[in-house]
């Protein structure tokens, strides 16, 4: 009996042994298989981010025995798919918990690339300063790591964060600093990426050209690899570049093709963004009934999210839509709805715009009280952006004199470094030693020596720094003339004075400009900018301004001039331009301009109509003059028909008020004899129009 038992006892154990062998065999493949099986649906990038989704779910209870790395790997596809599909809120707390998980078991990698999905969070959700500090970890981390991959994915990410931040420069060094680091790796997806962010940031430049070459590369390294979400990205941008500025059906057919792909592929970011443009498209086109239908679905899409109220965007457009399609009323309740929105995003450009088109609005309806609010509201706005992205240029200096000044720390404890190694060095070294430790010390002085000058003249730069900034912020770079900004807050303070007196505007725009520029290359169009600005100036007393308005566009304000004056003041000044070739590197180049002009304000009852509206005026008459040959002065001198009458039509359609004779205008030409001997360009050789 014994001996059976002792049998069965073996029986027993060889049975279990062989069971758990048989578990064993049969787990191992099985951990492989689920491993495989999430990194083959993160590379899922053709389908639906629904069914990848799905299949993510169907795996899901063999996840719970997977090990903790292959959780993690499902986990960050999970967060992935989340943000992708709006689900904002989710998406938070899944990267919560990822980035908690990683960091206990110190797995960086993990950590880099949850970070860099965190900073894309912040992005799609319009938070810039949470975006930094993500990204800003994550490329720390990627550098202690030495992994130029992983280094090029988070530096892709901390420059979307200088995108959304407003500072271009440094995006476009960190884009181009990533894709120094990708250069060599297999990773097509990474280096399309870049590529595409490099677009992104050439149409903030802008340079649309370089920006079409950077989408092309992207499209040729993002084309292999079958990745339809990053692909459809690039459609858009590339609709997005190649611009909807000339009529071309090309361009609509570019942006319905990248909202159709990524209502296919079901990126609900995306498709909003997509039909963003589209809005955009229809509504330059003034073609409301489909921008009503288009920003109606990007409203719905909105609704979608967890979090609508990240689309202000959505009910701008809607509401934009709506009011040039005659519903005026409910596109100021969209309008309405957008100013709450961006109020509380913070997102400022967008919420000055979408105040001052209510404002618009509210005044197209006759609701003057409160497009008089609007306005106000506008303007306090307006200028609280100002200010702030005038502190943000404080900002910006006081860092690189602290970078600076790091350096200099940095020196200083490298040597103190060597002098402590050298001490602890062998008699036999001794003299070697002094010789090296002299020579570093020599070294090191002059450089210390030479970062602390630097420093000091740093310290003197920032310490007037505040009164150059206050400068630089009202001067326009190239001719050193009053730049917009500070134009604009000369006029205003001047219609709010308590001596009010009348002011003249004068709108100046070079003839023919493009021409210049073609043929005899932007530095001499620069040069033109300039000369020109210095020849009126010469003209003005003390009382004017003189800023530069545009790219070669000008804007004198006359103070104290009745309006029976100007028509002989605006002469002069068109004379001073074309009386004389304009003197420049490569020779005498004839120059003449074209001027709108007016009196502000045209009529006492005009006054309140305010001076951008009297700006509006000019504007419509330096239209007038261009069209009457150029090298024309045209001016808009007094009201004859009743002010009701004429409010609207004035900066709407100025021609017929004149032809139907309700005001008074004045027609001036510059002087035509331009001497033989200057270069010739514009009308005589060709005609640009
Ligand atoms: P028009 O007589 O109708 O005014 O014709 P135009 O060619 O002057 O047309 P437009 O006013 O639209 O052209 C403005 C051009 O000025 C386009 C732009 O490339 C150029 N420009 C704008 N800013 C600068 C600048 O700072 N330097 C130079 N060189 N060119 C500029
Ligand atoms: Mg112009
Ligand atoms: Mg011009």
């Amino acid at each position: 009996m014994g001996s059976d038992v002792a049998l069965d006892r073996l029986t027993l154990r060889g049975l279990l042994y062989g069971c758990a062998a048989a578990a064993f065999l049969w787990a191992v493949p099985a951990l492989a298989d689920i491993a495989q099986d999430v990194e083959q649906l993160v590379n899922r990038k053709d389908v639906s981010t629904r069914v990848v989704l799905d299949a993510l779910a169907q795996l899901r209870p063999a996840l719970a025995a997977a090990p903790a790395n292959v959780r993690r790997e499902a986990q960050r596809l999970d967060a992935e798919l989340q943000i992708e599909r709006g689900q904002t809120r989710a998406a938070s707390e899944t990267l919560a918990q990822l980035i908690a998980s990683a960091e206990s078991v110190h797995d960086d990698v993990m950590l880099i690339r949850a970070l860099v999905l965190k900073a894309r969070l912040a992005y799609y959700k319009g938070q810039p300063e949470q975006q930094y500090e993500a990204a800003r970890r994550a490329v720390a981390l990627a550098e202690s790591l030495r992994s130029p991959v992983l280094a090029a994915v988070a530096q892709q990410s901390l420059g979307m964060a200088y995108v959304r931040l407003g500072r271009s420069e440094d995006a476009m060094r960190t884009f181009l600093a990533a894709l120094e680091l990708a250069k060599n790796s297999d990773d097509a997806r990474l280096r399309g990426l870049i590529l595409k962010s490099l677009a992104l940031i050439q149409t903030y430049v802008p340079d649309l050209a370089r920006a079409r070459d950077y989408v092309e590369e992207a499209r040729r390294v993002v084309g292999p690899t079958g990745d339809l979400w990053l692909m459809s990205e690039i459609d858009i941008l590339r609709s997005i570049v190649s611009g909807p500025v000339e009529d071309n059906t090309s361009d609509l057919n570019m942006l319905v093709h990248a909202n159709n792909q990524a209502r296919r592929l079901e990126l609900v970011f995306d498709e909003e963004i997509s039909l963003h443009n589209l809005s955009d498209w229809y509504l330059t086109k003034r073609d409301w009934a489909r921008a009503i239908e288009v920003s109606g679905q990007a409203v719905a899409v909105a609704q979608r999210f967890d979090e609508p109220e990240h689309s202000g965007l959505a009910y701008m457009n809607h509401g934009l839509a709506l009011i040039g399609g005659g519903r005026a009323g409910e596109g100021i309740k969209e309008l309405e709805t957008a100013i709450g929105i961006f109020r509380h995003s913070g997102e400022d450009t967008y919420l000055a715009n979408a105040i001052y088109e209510l404002a618009k609005a509210y005044e197209s309806v006759g609701r003057l009280k409160d497009a008089v609010s609007a306005h106000r509201d506008y303007r306090s706005v307006r200028d609280t952006n100002e200010g702030r992205s005038r502190a943000r240029l404080v900002a910006e200096m006081q860092e690189r004199f602290d970078a600076e000044r790091r350096q200099t720390e940095i020196l200083r404890l490298n040597e103190d470094n060597l002098r402590k190694t050298a001490v602890a060095d062998t008699q036999r070294q001794l003299a070697l030693f002094w010789g090296i430790v002299a020579a570093i010390t020599i070294i090191a002085g002059a450089a210390i020596a030479f970062f602390a000058r630097r420093t000091q003249r740093a310290n003197a730069r920032l310490l007037d720094a505040n009164g150059r900034l206050a400068y630089l912020a009202e001067r326009d770079s190239l001719t050193g003339l009053l730049n917009r900004r500070a134009m604009r807050s000369w006029i205003e303070t001047q219609a709010h004075s308590d001596n009010l007196a009348p002011l003249a505007l004068l709108l100046i725009d070079i003839d023919h400009f493009k021409v210049i520029n073609d043929r005899l290359g932007h530095s001499v169009g620069d040069e033109v900018i300039i000369e020109l600005g210095r020849r009126v100036q010469a003209l003005l007393r003390d009382g004017d301004r003189l800023a530069r308005w545009g790219g070669e566009e000008f804007l004198v304000v006359l103070r104290g001039v009745a309006a029976h004056q100007l028509p002989a003041l605006a002469l002069r000044v068109l004379r001073s331009i074309s009386d004389n070739p304009f003197v420049t590197s490569i020779g005498p180049v004839a120059v003449t301009a074209s001027m709108g002009y007016v009196p502000y304000p045209l009529l006492a009852e005009s006054f309140d109509e305010g001076w951008e509206y009297h700006l509006g005026i000019a504007d419509q008459a330096l239209y007038r003059a261009k069209g009457v040959g150029r090298n024309a002065a045209f001016g808009v001198l007094a009201a004859v028909a009743p002010w009701n009458e004429i409010r609207r039509s004035l900066v709407e359609n100025l021609e017929a008020v004149a032809a139907a004779g309700q005001i008074v205008t004045e027609i001036g030409r510059g002087s035509a004899g331009i001497s033989d001997n200057v270069i010739p360009f514009g009308l005589r050789i060709l005609n640009p129009n």
